[in-house]
């Protein structure tokens, strides 16, 4: 991959997506590294179906790093089934003034991203562990829980808000289906101490053409209730 070739890429998509802010050579270059480890150790694990840089920049580095100007600074944030990390090794890119932790069920996936994070020195600290019950060791300690493409927003929201602390938000990174998932939710989310603070739709834009994106906010209002999570087979049998 050539350096200088993946730098003018990075700067065309960013700017399309109204991400120039964060066209600086200092984190263009972490990019660059991530993308190349990212490659890599796809090659013995399977981390991402992306493998080429007109979809990994748009559809993993600019699509996370959307969500950079919804958090506010200095932010403890959890990303929860963050995977082969995403959104978290974008927004700890752009953004070291925040702490971040992310936690997935798939060791090997956390082995890998904590190692990246370290090589290239982000405040990152990832957890193997499933999210309802890993919440028990740090409730509603975070200012910010983020999450994407792991679950429908009405299980989503039970494995995050209880790490929400009161007056913090969940932020839930979705594709076209948004809305209607919001309106399927709306009912456990007030269960679970939140309430509807935002639901942003826009377009996400590639090389060539675009994709639909919702990015949903939920405000931590009240403490969510002690019997929350449940165990996950109850979560998805019976969303709230
Ligand atoms: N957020 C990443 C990965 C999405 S794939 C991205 O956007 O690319 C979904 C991930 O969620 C998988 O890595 C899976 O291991 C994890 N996951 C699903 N349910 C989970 C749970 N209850 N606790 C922790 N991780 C979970």
């Amino acid at each position: 991959m050539d350096y200088q070739a993946f730098c003018e890429e990075f700067a065309r998509i960013f700017e399309k997506n109204g991400l120039r802010e964060w066209c600086r050579g200092d984190i263009v270059e972490k990019f660059f590294i991530l993308t190349q480890r990212m490659v890599e150790t796809n090659a013995v694990m399977n981390i991402t179906a992306l493998t080429t840089t007109d979809k990994i920049i748009p559809l993993h580095y600019a699509d996370c790093v959307i969500a950079a100007k919804h958090i506010p600074e200095n932010a403890r944030v959890i990303d929860i089934g963050c995977g082969g990390g995403f959104p978290l090794l974008p927004l700890a890119i752009v953004r070291p003034d925040l702490q971040m932790v992310g936690v997935d069920s798939t060791a090997k996936k956390i082995r890998y991203v904590q190692s990246i994070a370290d090589e290239l020195g982000l405040a990152v600290t990832a957890v193997a562990g499933r999210a309802e019950e890993y919440q028990a060791t740090c409730r509603e300690t975070f200012d910010v829980a983020i999450s994407r493409a792991v679950a429908r927003l009405n299980v989503l929201d039970e494995l995050c808000m209880p790490y929400v602390k009161i007056g913090g938000k969940f932020i839930a990174l979705k594709g076209a289906a948004g809305e209607e998932e919001k309106a399927e939710a709306l009912g456990g989310i007030e269960i679970l101490g939140g309430t509807l603070q935002a639901v942003q739709e826009y377009e996400l834009h590639l090389e060539n053409g675009s994709e639909a994106r919702t990015l949903i906010e939920i405000q931590k209002v009240s403490p969510t209730p002690l019997r929350y999570p449940r165990v996950f087979g109850a979560i998805k049998k019976k969303p709230l």
